[in-house]
Formats: structure tokens, sequence, C-alpha cells
């Protein structure tokens, strides 16, 4: 994981273990990897749209409350990585190698 210019870029593969469930991390770590994993199941159940709302929330702590704020998310058509943007917060971040994961709820019988 690194931050370049406030975008949290993550390759789902770091937080995966040799069986591609979440790896066994630090409390913050495996909460984060949690909500990668939520958006994940959102874009590839939503992959056909543009951009659309996940179906989870912000669980950033701002002032010892819970955000809640909505996620956006979109798929980049040209390396099909996922931009997510907690609206909220106004952190953003892109997901890359989430393909073929047991998150990933697209319908492969569909060419
Ligand atoms: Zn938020």
């Amino acid at each position: 994981m690194e931050n370049i210019r406030n975008v949290k870029i993550s390759d789902l593969k770091n937080f995966l273990d040799e069986d591609g469930q979440i790896a066994q991390m630090n409390p913050e770590a495996n909460k984060f990897a949690r909500f990668l994993t939520e958006i994940i199941e959102s874009a590839s159940e939503n992959y056909s749209m543009p951009l659309f709302f996940a179906n989870t929330e912000c669980v950033q702590i701002q002032n010892k409350t819970i955000c809640n704020g909505e996620v956006e998310v979109g798929i980049y058509a040209e390396d099909n990585r996922i931009g997510w943007e907690r609206v909220e917060c106004e952190a953003t971040g892109v997901i890359s190698n989430w393909e073929g994961t047991i998150w990933d709820k697209r319908d492969y019988t569909l060419h």
C-alpha cells in the first residue's frame, strides 16, 4: 500500500493468503481489507455501470463516530482497476488485482 497524492493504491494480492482469503493482519489492515472486498463485490455486481454507490458504507472513524458516508465506485475501462471515493471523507483509492478472487461476482456465463 502506498499513498500518491492522497489516493490509496491497493493491490488486493497484498491482503490475501495462499488460499485467497483475507490474510491474518493487524485489526486496522484487516478492517481495510474487508472494506476493499465489499467494494469489489459491489463493483463486480455492477460491472456494466460506469459509476454507482457501493453496498457498503464508509467505516472511517471521525470525531469518535463512524462516518457512514456513501462510497462511490467506478471501474477504469483501460485497466479494469476499481476506483472508490468516500464521499464524506473525500478519501479516494484504487484497487488492482481483484479479478478472479472470491469477491469477484461477475457472471462468467455471459460473454
Ligand atoms: Zn467517510
